[in-house]
């Protein structure tokens, strides 16, 4: 899920005057999508057309699939109505004057919408062409293809905002991009529609750019890449979102766990391992029964008991804290589980590694004294970044939420917290965007985003003081005083879970993985069957030096065998021939380098050694 940034800059005049502008564009797009859709096939019936982030959309209700072709002829229809630059004009209308002509028209959606509309709201309707002209001879029709010009007009339910004229759009600042199947308003019950996805842009030069980035990022979809990469599959017998992972995929994940636990220790954190599931009565008083039931999976009957398949791990490592009696001398206690967690998802939501019903979490949880949360958090934020840029993330936005108008927790239990993440936030000089009351209800938080190689913003990272679980389990230590004192508890995620990370990671790389993440790190590519032993030799020095290494024993090739290597994207593959062999080198290519020529295995090992340590490639 690609999150937008939230600038300051947002609110500027400017930009805003910019951003209502766009807003406009896209809004008339849709309308004149609609209305060369009817022009070209007055048959069809038009639903429900609004502006999206990057465009517009219209859902047709027609008994015929568009085709690619169809999307050409309505682009080129659009461009011709763009060009009459038609005027677009505002009209408020009684509900039952514009009931009655919806009526007419036999356009079942419009009545839908229409009834959707609060009784005491202005209806107004929204022209392209004149509706005089559409007045004087023949009443509006929201299916007049029949009208030719300078008659001709169109129609549509709409609060606007629009552009003054059709002219007012860049005819080569659009495109129609798809056709995809949707549902009316959504829901499965409801007839199926057809969908035309369209972008809009002020200049041609943003559309060219959205274009680009679009096509980049389908090169890099991680779907793609990790079924070329031999990384991951999901297998819908299954059931939908449930990730396996292949042997490279699965050494790819031992190495981002192996590296998470070693920054952990060195973070002085400890480590859980919880079960996967738990007496129902367990989730009823963490509150998960009550308020998170909907994203649960159905309890399992056992015994006369109920068991759930755990959603979040907080409440085990609560109930692992419940065990044993605390001192505040202990504090701050760290507590960290790789969870695997599973959380009902609509299957019409799951995508790829991003929005998976069973996923890992890098789960932690803090357990301390009030004034030790700002030393904490700032700890948390310091761990955090040097994970995310060791793995090639640098930039990020910050986000604080503060107190919702609904929460649990005493008014100075929340100052105290807010003022530490702030203080924290400070120490570590972190820009932040506040985000007043966008805090959950049980404490205020911290979110980090992340910006990939090609600009797009992830939500990974989040650090959350809790106010509730303690309460409701009861939860206590043994203060300086000899008092019984509740805990402060925090909930933290680095990577937030550890199938999105690396559908991340590997749409960042676009499968190019630095050296110390790379599956395979070297393939040796021996020229024929003579070489083979020099390979293996090879490969064996290379494995001692803890190297992954492999030798292509397909008997391709040479050429073939450096392609194969390529679209893997090995990021070494090291060629031996006849003279490799009596010269004791190796003939090496690297995907970033190129071709670095011969070289002898103690050369190669020093340059991926230098890779290994910057965490980039040779
Ligand atoms: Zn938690």
């Amino acid at each position: 899920m690609v999150n937008q940034i939230k600038s300051p800059l947002a609110e500027s005049p400017v930009i805003e005057e910019d951003s209502q502008k766009i807003v406009k564009i896209r809004h008339t797009c849709a309308h004149i999508l609609a209305m060369a859709v009817q022009n070209l096939f007055p048959e069809t019936k038009v639903a429900i057309g609004p502006w999206t982030e990057t465009g517009f959309y219209y859902d047709f209700d027609r008994p015929t699939p568009f085709t690619p072709e169809d999307l050409e002829k309505i682009a080129a229809e659009m461009g011709r109505i763009i060009g009459k630059n038609l005027p677009i004009i505002r009209e408020v209308l009684e509900r039952s004057e514009i009931a009655a002509e919806i009526e007419r028209l036999n356009q079942p959606y419009k009545k839908l919408i229409l009834e959707r509309i609060p009784p005491d709201e202005t209806i107004t309707r929204y022209f392209i062409g004149s509706p005089d002209a559409g007045r004087s001879d023949r009443e509006p029709s929201l299916i007049d293809g029949a009208v030719s010009p300078p008659e001709e007009f169109w129609w549509d339910l709409c609060a606007g905002p629009h552009l003054n004229s059709t002219g007012e759009i860049n005819p080569d600042a659009f495109a129609l991009e798809s056709v995809a199947g949707a549902y009316w308003q959504g829901d499965e019950k409801q007839p199926q529609l057809q969908r035309i996805y369209g972008t809009a842009w002020q200049t041609p030069a943003e559309l060219q750019n959205y274009l680009q980035q679009k096509e980049e990022a389908q090169r890099r979809d991680h779907r793609k890449l990790g079924q070329q990469l031999k990384l991951f599959s999901i297998q819908e017998d299954a059931g939908g979102g449930l990730v396996f992972w292949h042997p490279r995929g699965a050494t790819m994940r031992y190495l981002i766990e192996d590296y998470w636990r070693q920054a952990h220790l060195e973070a002085g954190y400890q480590f859980l391992y919880t079960p996967h599931l738990a007496n129902l009565d367990l989730w009823k008083t963490s509150g998960h029964w009550d308020f998170y039931r909907d994203n649960m999976f159905e309890a399992i009957e056992l015994e006369q008991q109920s068991y759930q398949i755990k959603p979040m791990n907080c409440p085990f490592h609560v109930l692992t804290y419940q065990n044993d009696l605390h001192s505040y001398r202990e504090f701050p206690l760290r507590w960290a589980e790789l969870g695997t967690v599973y959380r009902y998802e609509r299957s019409g939501v799951l995508h790829g590694l991003m929005r998976v019903r069973g996923f890992t979490q890098d789960d932690a949880h803090i357990f301390c004294l009030p004034e030790q949360i700002a030393a904490e958090i700032l700890g948390v934020l310091n761990l955090t970044e040097k994970i995310l840029s060791d793995f090639g993330f640098t930039n990020y936005e910050v986000n604080l939420s503060t107190r919702p108008s609904k929460s649990v927790g005493s008014d100075s239990v929340w100052e105290l917290a807010t003022a530490a993440l702030i203080e924290a936030l400070n120490a570590k000089k972190w820009d932040y965007i506040e985000d007043q009351g966008g805090g959950a209800f049980y404490g205020p938080k911290i979110d980090i985003k992340i910006q990939d190689a090609i600009g797009r913003m992830w939500q990974c990272s989040t650090i959350q003081v809790d106010f509730n679980l303690p309460e409701r389990f009861d939860m206590q230590y043994v203060a300086r005083d000899g008092t019984r004192e509740r805990p402060i508890m925090i909930h933290r995620a680095i990577f937030g879970s550890l199938e999105r990370f690396f559908g991340i990671l590997i749409e960042n790389y676009a499968g190019d993985f630095p050296l110390w993440l790379a599956p395979i790190q070297v393939r040796l590519l021996p020229v024929s069957d003579e070489q083979h032993h020099y390979a293996l030799e090879v490969a064996v020095q290379l494995k001692q030096a803890g190297y992954r290494v492999e030798i292509d024993k397909s008997g391709e090739r040479l050429g073939k065998q450096i392609r194969t290597g390529e679209l893997e994207k090995i990021p070494v593959l090291a060629v031996i021939g006849k003279r490799e062999v009596s010269s004791k080198t190796l003939s090496v290519r690297t995907r970033q380098g190129g071709d670095l020529g011969s070289m002898t295995l103690a050369d190669l090992l020093e340059k991926m050694q230098t890779a290994i340590l910057s965490k980039t490639n040779l």
